[in-house]
């Protein structure tokens, strides 16, 4: 397994007293393997990633990516495991603003070591963003910023990428291309994908769907 939760509960602090989001989540993936997490809005599935992402720490249950349990990790340790372990793609999709494009898709390859000039090309030109290497994230529509985000996260290689919304900017003939592009250069990189949609056309595009409600998830 690549990602495992188990019995993992999270609430949050309100003026009318603890929210409980999050009750009893158990959950894997397996190298390689794509799932896509559904649920109303408000559900927990942003929460789910975040600390699937090592981004918030559960109050309790375990997370375990790649063997290790994330939920233990000291500042440093998280901070190496978001470096090296896990991409994710939010809905802010926080592209450096004084790098080119070219450079905001090295930059998380080259500090996790795994630089790969072939995989990038080949990124580059899947995601058809070859003309614009040059450009800044500012001169780039909210489309555009979004395959920049895709390319930038799967340079990497991490064994684990978590995408809130991928392709919610798009519309609905480009987020089909767009999540068929993910998928198949997530399987040829053999990443394990948890993607959060709305859409249940996207949502059957995956190897298996789960939903949240209730802060469990239903089968
Ligand atoms: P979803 O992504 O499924 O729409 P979220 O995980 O964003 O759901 O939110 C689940 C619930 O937790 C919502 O009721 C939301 O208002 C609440 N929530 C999310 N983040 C926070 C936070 N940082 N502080 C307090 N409440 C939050
Ligand atoms: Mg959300």
């Amino acid at each position: 397994m690549i990602l495992s939760l188990s019995d993992v509960t999270k609430s949050y602090r309100s003026a009318e007293g603890p929210i409980a989001v999050l009750k009893s989540v158990t959950l894997g993936l397996a190298q390689g393997e794509s799932l896509a997490l559904t649920g109303e809005s408000g559900s927990g599935k942003s929460t789910l990633l975040h600390l699937a992402g090592g981004l918030d720490r559960p109050d309790s249950g375990s997370i375990l990516v790649n063997g290790r349990d994330i939920t233990a990790l000291d500042d440093t340790g998280r901070a190496s495991f978001r470096r090296t372990d896990v991409g994710v793609i939010f809905q802010q999709f926080n592209l450096i603003p004084s790098l080119d494009v070219a450079d905001n898709i090295s930059f998380h390859a080259r500090l996790a070591g795994r630089f790969d000039a072939a995989w990038e090309a080949e990124l580059v030109n899947e995601l058809g963003i070859g003309q614009l290497l040059k450009r800044y994230p500012e001169q780039l529509s909210g489309g555009q910023q979004q395959r920049v985000a895709i390319g930038r996260t799967l340079a990497a290689k991490p064994p684990l990428v978590l995408a809130d919304e991928p392709t919610g900017n798009l519309d609905e003939a480009t987020a089909d291309i767009v999540l068929d592009i993910m998928l198949r250069l997530t399987k040829s990189a053999k990443i394990a994908l948890l993607l959060v949609t709305h859409s249940n056309r996207l949502a059957d595009k995956l190897d298996r769907r789960i939903t949240l409600s209730g802060g469990k998830v239903v089968p």
